[in-house]
């Protein structure tokens, strides 16, 4: 415990109300800050919160600012089954009149952050339709590190009414799905055909008897690619690699009007496109499903953090710059990875870090640690955009010990494994059906204290 007089109770900025900035927003006003979360939407959820209409947006994404903060398409159903989804105190249970399936519509998620946010009380602390369009710090170079303050201008949408404030702290939690992440193709600034990024695909119907090239193989272009087959003439999927999944080939084998090719070798103004085996196709859309990169076009370190190919750096256990902690910190950066309790132990930890109740380690330890991090990484050839890949249960509990966080649940880790497993054999069906073995899990999940904690009188599971 920290004693009362070095204590600290800091006055502290939350930029974002998705569930990063939802659960920070609560986890530092139980550690007794003061906290105002400003988020540029009318309403809590972040990506949950669907955006059906992406007029004005660049098709490709490619302003700084971008219009439109959510990249969720009508039909969008979860990837991660419910019982794993959940804040740890909050489960996100089965509500009677909602959609009750285990990998529910996404309206279902944005239901259950607005759920978390009434049990808990947070709306009182969030500023709406307020936009964050910078942030510095305050008489920079002439503060120690233990004084920094950052200055934050926002604009008040409506009344486009400019504020300029000042926070002891920042959490950044401003989520990374929005920016497209593009290849580079030859003849990609001149091809006068349609062009897009899945950040602004809503639906099917646009594409109607269309022959669309969907470039990339990864969640978001199988899941489109299966509802354009539906209506275009043809879907030519573009892969990096021709080595697929089992579930893939099953679906392409099921429809005549859905092919594999290869990465696109050059557009071509009349509309050709070539892949890199030399065949080519004649088509009227191409739709990049390529995935999104890390951007914060808000944010002025003077360089202390920078966005050098997707990886965001230098930030100790992807949280903490050492050069401006703990006033500046990120939540929700990791990928691949189960989310929600995961940005909770980090919610946790930023506020200990600023209260005083957990000391970071000193500037050259956390450098060490991260170079040691970075290292390891090129050992195992992972290539830099995928420096915030997580994909290991085991980092998250040791991420969470620190402050006391319990470990993940066993049956929460191997739903997890098992709901990947399914969804790459059965691509077409792992929403819907699971084996006995899965179905056992989902019981044990139930009937844990993390389900039964409320009681189950909500829920009609
Ligand atoms: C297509 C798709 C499918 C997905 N499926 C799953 C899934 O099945 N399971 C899963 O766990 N995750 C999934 N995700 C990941 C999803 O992004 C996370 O679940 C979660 O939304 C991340 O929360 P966050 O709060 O960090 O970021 P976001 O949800 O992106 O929230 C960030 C918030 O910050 C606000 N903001 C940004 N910039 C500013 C600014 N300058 N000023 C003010 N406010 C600002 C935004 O408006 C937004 O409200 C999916 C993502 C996509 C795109």
């Amino acid at each position: 415990m920290v004693s009362e007089t070095s204590y600290k109770s800091k006055n502290v900025c939350v930029i974002g109300a998705g569930p990063s900035g939802l659960v920070a927003a609560r986890e530092l006003r139980k550690e007794g800050h003061k906290v105002v979360v400003l988020e540029q939407n009318h309403e809590i959820g972040g990506q949950w919160l669907y955006q059906p209409n992406v007029e004005g947006e660049d098709p490709l994404g490619r302003n700084p600012s971008l219009k439109v903060h959510s990249s969720i398409y009508e039909s969008l159903r979860l990837m991660s089954p419910r019982e794993i989804m959940g804040f740890r105190d909050f489960p996100f249970m089965v509500k009677k009149g909602r959609d009750t399936r285990r990998f529910p519509n996404h309206t279902e998620l944005l239901n259950y952050l607005k759920d978390f946010c009434e049990w808990f009380g947070l709306r009182e602390m969030i500023r709406f339709n307020t936009r964050v369009e910078y942030v510095g710090m305050l008489d920079y170079g002439v503060c120690s590190n233990n004084d920094l303050k950052w200055v934050v201008r926002s604009i008040e949408k409506k009344s486009e009414k400019v504020m300029q404030e000042v926070f002891d702290a920042v959490v950044v939690a401003s989520g990374h799905y929005s920016h497209p992440r593009l290849p580079s193709l030859k003849g990609m600034d001149t091809w006068n055909r349609k062009q897009m990024h899945s950040h602004i695909y809503r639906s099917p119907e646009p594409f109607r008897n269309e022959i669309v090239v969907v470039v990339g193989n990864s969640f978001s272009g199988q899941d489109i690619s299966l509802e354009l087959v539906k209506v275009a003439k043809e879907v030519y999927l573009s892969s990096r690699s021709l080595n697929i999944t089992e579930g893939l080939s099953n679906v392409l084998s099921k429809h005549e009007n859905f092919h594999l090719h290869p990465q696109i070798d050059t557009l071509h103004s009349d509309g050709k496109v070539t892949f890199v085996d030399g065949s080519s196709v004649s088509a009227d859309t191409i739709l990049y499903c390529t995935g999104y990169s890390y951007s914060f076009p808000f944010l002025d370190t003077k360089g202390m953090v920078v966005v050098d190919d997707d990886r965001v750096g230098p930030l100790y256990e992807h949280t903490f710059p050492p050069s401006l902690a703990p006033s500046l910190s990120f939540i929700g950066i990791p990928r691949k990875i189960i989310g929600f309790p995961f940005f909770e132990s980090q919610a946790i930890w930023i506020a200990q870090a600023l209260s005083g109740r957990k000391v970071l380690p000193s500037w050259e330890d956390m450098m060490k640690s991260i170079k040691e991090f970075y290292h390891s990484r090129e050992v195992a050839g992972i290539p830099k955009h995928c420096t915030h890949d997580i994909a290991d249960s085991e980092y998250c509990d040791k991420y969470a010990e620190r402050v006391g966080f319990p470990p993940l649940e066993e049956w929460r880790k191997e739903i997890c494994t098992s709901g990947i497993v399914n969804y790459i054999a059965n691509l077409e069906t792992y929403r819907d059906c699971w084996d006995d073995n899965e179905k056992m899990k989902i019981q044990e999940a139930l009937q844990s204290p993390h389900f039964t904690q409320f009681g189950l009188k909500d829920s009609s599971l």
